[in-house]
């Protein structure tokens, strides 16, 4: 090509000039076709940046460092091309998330060699895109998805979060079971025990729960979810029971739902448990449904956040998906016992729990924020989609 140098005008001098522009080396008033002086130093710049020969003169090697520079990662596609490997600034941007989430890209160099590729194919098997080692829209989304959910994450916690972004943000088609604690003999915990009068009604667990469980299913159902409960009204299958039910119905979340008390009177609040266990093994998906679940419940209630919790309970443990175990306020707390005697705040917990899961399939990049994203809004957002 050409030599570029201080003095020149014309379309190619614009051209590195628009360049110079995108990289900051020049300000966004000075594309121009005039090779100045403020071009010749920030040529100059650049290139010492780059770590080519400081020169002011932009020949093939800075031509090429130039639009090398230029690639943002998904500006074209990237794929390992053997006789001439492409390489950019955007290779170094694929490499470095690939290294962030465990896969060996080898050294960020910004050449899409075959350790690239073998590194980005791995990445498309864990996470269920097509593992053709081409990096374009599909693999592009997983990438920034996960990069942002999961730096550091291990292949199960990937495979966890993908199946969540492949069944996309409608709830339509989604299978829920929803497992209300105790049933049968076992009432759970109760109100009088501790010798609260929740506004005059009698308030024991078993009830409250299957209650909640009813509204969640015709909320849910409403929005086109299949629903499964995961025991009949009058029955106490043990927590095996549950989680293999969950699992033969082939289910995308399972969602438990109890009453806590406690001695002390001033014990209080919602918390949610998910499958974690101290190796680290821990189910994301679990804990960021219990997180969204809780703030939803809390703008709505005003009850306390007691926050997620890892646990490696029976039903937590031997459930194939997703699964979160709910402690919906103290039966043995004032406040809560009044909140869950009132219908009304029944509604809004059940609301709530809606709410919370939908925001999880959205990925949480709603921009609703917590507490005021409606049962009407969701319907109305599930029909337009
Ligand atoms: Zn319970």
């Amino acid at each position: 090509m050409q030599l570029l140098r201080l003095g020149d005008t014309g379309a190619a001098v614009a051209e590195v000039c628009a360049a110079l522009v995108d990289l900051g080396h020049l300000p966004i008033s000075a594309s121009k076709p005039i090779f100045d002086r403020s071009v010749d130093h920030a040529v100059r710049a650049f290139q010492q940046h780059r770590g080519l020969i400081v020169d002011g003169i932009v020949g093939s090697a800075t031509y090429r460092a130039l639009k090398e520079a230029s690639y943002k990662l998904g500006a074209r596609t990237l794929i390992y091309q053997l006789a001439a490997p492409m390489s950019g600034d955007d290779v170094v941007t694929l490499q470095t998330r690939l290294l962030e989430l465990g896969f060996n890209s080898g050294r960020p160099d910004g050449v899409f060699g075959p350790q690239t590729d073998n590194a980005l194919r791995s990445f498309q098997c864990e996470c269920g895109v097509t593992g053709d080692g081409i990096c374009g829209p599909e693999t592009l989304r997983a990438l920034g998805y996960l990069a942002r959910m999961a730096s550091g994450g291990s292949p199960h916690r990937i495979r966890e979060e993908e199946a969540v972004r492949l069944s996309g943000p409608q709830l339509r088609g989604k299978r829920i079971v929803i497992d209300p604690g105790h049933g049968g003999d076992d009432r759970g915990v109760s109100a009088s025990a501790y010798g609260v009068d929740g506004l005059g009604a009698e308030l024991a667990e078993a009830d409250v729960v299957w209650d909640l469980a009813c509204l969640l299913e015709g909320r849910l159902a409403a929005t086109g979810v299949e629903t499964f409960l995961s025991r009949p009204k009058h029955a106490n299958p043990p927590a095996s029971e549950r989680a293999a039910f969950a699992n033969s119905c082939g289910a995308d979340l399972l969602i438990s739902l109890h009453t806590d008390a406690n001695a002390s009177p001033q014990a209080q609040g919602v918390a949610s448990f998910h499958f974690g266990s101290s190796d680290g093994a821990n189910s994301t998906i679990g804990e960021m449904l219990g997180g969204f679940i809780l703030r939803e419940i809390v703008a709505r209630t005003g009850m306390q956040n007691c926050r997620n919790h890892g646990r490696t309970w029976d039903l937590l443990r031997l459930t194939k998906m997703p699964a979160v175990h709910l402690e919906l306020g103290y039966l043995s707390n004032g406040a809560d016992s009044e909140v869950l005697a009132q219908p009304r705040m029944r509604d809004a917990i059940a609301e709530a729990l809606v709410v919370g899961v939908k925001r999880l399939y959205m990925l949480g990049v709603d921009d609703q924020p917590t507490g005021t994203f409606t049962f009407e809004g969701l319907l109305a957002d599930e029909m337009s989609g």
